[in-house]
């Protein structure tokens, strides 16, 4: 299928700004020096130049005086913030059955928000342009109750399915009927009239979780970030940077061959992957059948009640002591407790964070998780390894592809 990308990209929002003062602006906006001196080590820049390049930028309207930083011996050096309320960031996060949008400021804080029941499968020209219709009432809300903030617009997108880092198309999305190769940037940017910036959800979720952790000042080098979802994925963290392989499909886990079994069919078409068998929607097709065959009275009750079996059941049935609630919910841990331990092997991280609906409702999910990679991952990788689950997922994807939007207007900027 032919896509026909937009002719003209969108004009970039600080197009205006040199290149030096979006540097400094970036290194204050990512918590990495807010000093003239911090930023003077940073660049190698003499400090009288960062002075008049932090006052251009304050001119801009990008920074903002932010008090002092506590004092090494002599006056207590002046410090900047980055103006997060120079513009609005939107966010669209394309789910299986959902749409997940948002209007931010630009350190990704949520303005407004929206979620639309909507399934992917109807194609990406009349999601994206649902998406859009919906984007352009919520950014008029946010920009009636919002009057003072800047003229800076972007947006960042979120997809469930493997993107192509070098065309922001996906590739051979499993679960995306119609997406293969589309034009997803361009046609937003022709139906926004902004910059796009699009990522696989996971990393998406990674960009918000890691910017929400600069402001608790609680940041890691080397992190893996692992959402069990419907499907499964990670996003990888090395040396502050996420690590995308040579065309982004670095940390795409979920369809790694975990069992020989032929019984175990993936919905990609092929046997035995990671989420056929600790998935979400493979968790929920063995409880629909232990439901049916009345192996889980309480499923069943749940199906009879409801005529149809969620997540959140299973979940339920865990809290209320149900054994094949336990079990399927052990049985994903430990698939996904095994493939961690080969990703802090080969990665050697110093965290590991667990996202999706188990992970975050169910303790022991987290318990199997840590065991098992305590086991069977080297004692150097795993002697300092914390591995915690992040408190909301969504809310990491939400603000991730704001982030990523505004983060992608300093890609010119030295680091
Ligand atoms: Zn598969």
């Amino acid at each position: 299928m032919a896509h026909t990308p937009s002719t003209t990209a969108p004009a970039h929002p600080l197009a205006g700004v040199s290149p030096d003062v979006l540097t400094v602006t970036n290194l204050i906006r990512t918590g990495r020096a807010v000093t003239r001196q911090a930023i003077a080590e940073a660049t190698g820049m003499g400090r009288n130049t960062v002075s008049v390049l932090i006052n251009d930028a304050v001119d801009a309207g990008l920074l903002t005086p932010n008090g002092s930083a506590p004092s090494t011996g002599g006056r207590a050096p002046a410090t900047w913030r980055f103006r997060a309320e120079a513009g609005l960031a939107l966010a669209i996060g394309v789910h299986t059955t959902t749409l997940r949008l948002a209007v931010a400021d630009l350190s990704g804080a949520t303005l407004v928000s929206e979620v639309v029941d909507w399934p992917i499968a109807r194609g990406p020209e009349a999601t994206l342009a649902e998406a859009a219709a919906r984007l352009r009432v919520l950014l008029a809300r946010a920009e009636k109750d919002w009057p003072a903030h800047g003229q800076v617009r972007v947006a960042g997108i979120s997809l469930t399915g493997p993107v192509d880092r070098h065309s922001g198309r996906p590739i051979a999305p499993p679960i995306m009927p119609g997406w293969d190769g589309f034009d997803v940037v361009g046609t937003v940017q022709a139906l926004l009239g902004v910059p796009v910036v699009v990522d696989n959800d996971v990393n998406v979720m990674l960009t918000g979780f890691l910017a929400a952790a600069a402001e608790r000042q609680d940041m890691s080098e080397d992190l893996l970030y692992v959402q069990v979802g419907t499907g499964i994925g990670a996003g990888l963290l090395a040396s502050g940077r996420i690590h995308h392989g040579a065309d982004g499909a670095a940390g795409d886990i979920g369809h790694v061959r975990v069992t020989t079994s032929d019984q175990v069919i993936c919905r990609c078409g092929r046997t035995g992957c990671l989420e056929a068998v600790a998935g979400g929607w493979a968790v929920l097709r063995d409880a629909r059948r232990a439901a049916n065959d009345g192996v889980s009275p309480f499923l069943r009750g749940r199906l009879e009640q409801a005529g149809e079996l969620s997540i959140e059941d299973v979940i339920t049935g865990v809290a209320a002591g149900d054994t094949e609630c336990l079990t399927l919910t052990v049985r994903s841990a430990t698939a996904v407790g095994d493939a961690l331990a080969m990703l802090v092997s080969l990665l050697n991280p110093a965290r590991v964070v667990l996202a999706g609906p188990m992970p975050q409702a169910c303790p022991i999910f987290l318990e199997v998780a840590q065991r098992i990679v305590k086991e069977r991952a080297l004692g150097l990788a795993t002697r300092n390894l914390r591995i915690s689950v992040t408190s909301e997922g969504l809310e990491d994807e939400r603000r991730g592809a704001a982030v990523l939007a505004v983060s992608a207007l300093f890609d010119g900027a030295r680091r």
